[in-house]
């Protein structure tokens, strides 16, 4: 049976580390996120879907009532760590802080069991996999946070293309869900979110998904400030245009189309039946 897994990574449109804002200047941007969030919320109601919101730490501190929103609308909330940092950058203590600190807020907000951990700017890769065992010691069920196609930026083409059951470094099994690629003769090509979903066609989003729907499944994300095409431009070099800005007009109707090709779900929903039913729901 074809099954659609939307997943959302709940940030500001100023916390991208590549837009190398000093997390001191936060404070005095002007927040988008409930706005953002609201009008995601009312078009997955029109399209009979729920998804799986990867929220950060901050988000939920600053804003709690997105994470109730979100709880309220039936999604599942899920953690996007902390503020952002790429965990790379991070210490192992730091990287457990992260995900603890994020997890707890978002469970006390939220009133339901955080599973899912996706990493900032898909930062876990074959230098950190380390990562894994804190996800799981941090009393998470799966792990989103390997892009499996290696692009200038992130990702590792050693990760998994389809939901499978790794062992971390430590020994421990942990549920991976990576975004949708499609296949090419060897090649991976990523589509179904982000900077991808922007730039590909929409002829071209919607052939290929239809390929993993009719594989059996299609796992694709977006960012709220991709539904805001006026959310503030930053003087960014041309790179940084074209990542963050490349495409911006497009994001919803490419989101309605794949909506509209399958309801979504969310991981929980989708994927519960693998997730390790010996594990607690609430870390101590
Ligand atoms: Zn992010």
């Amino acid at each position: 049976m074809s099954q659609h897994v939307l997943t959302v990574d709940v940030e500001e449109w100023f916390h991208g580390h590549d837009l190398g804002i000093d997390p001191a200047r936060w404070s005095d941007l002007p927040s988008r996120v409930m706005t953002q969030v609201a009008r995601l919320l009312e078009l997955l109601e029109r399209y009979r879907s729920r998804a799986t919101f990867f929220v950060l730490g901050t988000v939920a501190k600053r804003h709690p009532r997105v994470v109730r929103a979100i709880a309220e609308g039936g999604h599942e909330v899920a953690s996007h760590g902390y503020d952002h940092w790429r965990l790379v950058e991070l210490g192992r203590k730091e990287v457990r802080q992260q995900l603890r600190a994020s997890r707890q807020i978002l469970q006390d907000l939220s009133g339901q069991p955080v599973w899912g951990f996706r990493a900032p700017s898909w930062s876990v890769g074959p230098d950190n996999l380390w990562v894994l065992d804190e996800v799981v010691a941090s009393g998470y069920r799966y792990d989103s946070s390997l892009f499996p196609v290696r692009t200038p930026y992130f990702g590792w083409s050693g990760a998994p293309v389809a939901p499978a059951t790794l062992l971390t470094p430590g020994g421990a099994r942990l549920l991976e869900i990576p975004p949708s690629v499609a296949r090419l003769g060897c090649l991976r090509v990523p589509f179904a979110g982000g900077f991808f979903l922007r730039v590909c066609p929409g002829w071209l989003v919607e052939w290929l998904a239809r390929r993993k729907l009719a594989e059996g499944l299609l796992v694709s994300y977006i960012h709220p400030w991709e539904l805001d095409s006026f959310h503030p431009r930053l003087p960014l070099g041309w790179s940084g245009r074209l990542l963050r800005y490349a495409g911006l007009g497009t994001t919803r109707w490419k989101l309605e189309r794949l909506l509209a090709l399958a309801p979504a779900r969310p991981v929980r929903e989708v994927l519960g039946p693998q997730l390790d039913p010996s594990r607690e729901d609430l870390a101590p």
